[in-house]
């Protein structure tokens, strides 16, 4: 058997221009452009690299984006009267404090400060809540990447086993509160995997979809997946043969029934959906 491959990729280009034909509709009738404010501290090449292409991402879209940069020595107090500008600031529809922050700020302080209608990555505790009771305000973006490429992918999700290792509120947590919602793009059956778990062969092997949002180079190996088992690859890790996944991609190839890459599975997605949420943070702000 050989994996069908999920190109995240090309799926993302078409999502990312469904969303510049809406933003364009979106600014004929409201004669308003969406606006991404970023705020970015310090100088992490790897944060400098996501905002620049979330930046670039918008312009393609047709939604405006403005980058703050804060030193990697600045206080807690200035990111949050940062946070508080953009949160008054009626131009500024999303906007979101690229992580990690440097060790001297609390980042749950940061994120509790985001004007709950304006946190496009959907992490303020009042999102959480929202998408944990499934009446969410928006859909943190990789965990609905995820999702929007299964149910584009008409991968079956309702009454599916997906296990998810890694536990992350960015990741595995939303996710696995997402996929086990009532109704479309849920009613899974989710198991939620972590360092802890016991045995962690035994359970990837029972999945029918199984996601590695883990962080660690090709730890999922090909006997941990169930034969023709759909297998989502979120991590991305930098090693000297370059980017990879959580998963060992090339023997997995032979046993899964379906499998993104890395790169250009998940991650692509990750940026459509943030475009998706400040659309949406435009329409109900204005
Ligand atoms: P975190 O480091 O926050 O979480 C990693 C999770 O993996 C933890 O829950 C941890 O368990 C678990 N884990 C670590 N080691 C093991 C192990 N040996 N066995 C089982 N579980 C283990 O990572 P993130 O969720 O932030 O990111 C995960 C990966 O996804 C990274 O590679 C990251 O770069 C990537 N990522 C990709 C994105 C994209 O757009 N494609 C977006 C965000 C992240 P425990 O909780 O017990 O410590």
């Amino acid at each position: 058997m050989t994996a069908r491959i999920l190109d995240g990729k090309a799926l993302a280009a078409t999502i990312r221009e469904e969303i510049r034909d809406e933003v364009s509709r979106f600014v004929e009738q409201r004669g308003v452009q969406p606006c991404l404010a970023a705020v970015l501290v310090g100088e992490d090449p790897a944060s400098q690299v996501y905002v620049r292409n979330k930046q670039r991402a918008c312009e393609r879209a047709g939604i405006a984006s403005q980058l703050h940069r804060l030193a990697e020595t600045c206080g807690e107090d200035e990111l949050l009267q940062l946070v508080a500008d953009m949160n008054a600031d009626p131009a500024v529809h999303g906007m979101l404090v690229q992580l990690p922050l440097p060790a001297q700020i609390r980042a749950e302080k940061v994120l509790v400060a985001v004007d709950p209608a304006k946190d496009v990555d959907a992490f303020h505790p009042e999102n959480v809540g929202r998408l944990v009771q499934g009446r969410p305000r928006f859909l943190p973006c990789t965990p609905h990447g995820v999702q929007q490429l299964l149910v584009r992918e008409s991968i079956e999700i309702a009454g599916a086993h997906v296990v998810i290792v890694g536990r992350s509120d960015i990741v595995g947590k939303p996710l696995a509160n997402m996929l086990v919602q009532r109704g479309a793009g849920g009613d899974a059956t989710v198991t939620l995997c972590h360092s802890r778990t016991r045995e962690l062969a035994d359970v990837t092997r029972s999945a029918d979809i199984l996601i590695a949002a883990i962080g660690r180079a090709r730890f999922i190996t090909a006997d941990m997946i169930k034969p023709g088992a759909t297998v989502i690859d979120v991590g991305i890790n930098r090693t000297d043969d370059g980017l990879v996944g959580d998963v060992d991609f090339e023997a997995a190839l032979a046993v899964a029934g379906a499998i993104t890459p890395v790169p250009g599975g998940v991650g692509p997605l990750t940026i459509a959906m943030l475009l998706h949420n400040t659309l949406a943070a435009a329409g109900a702000l204005i």
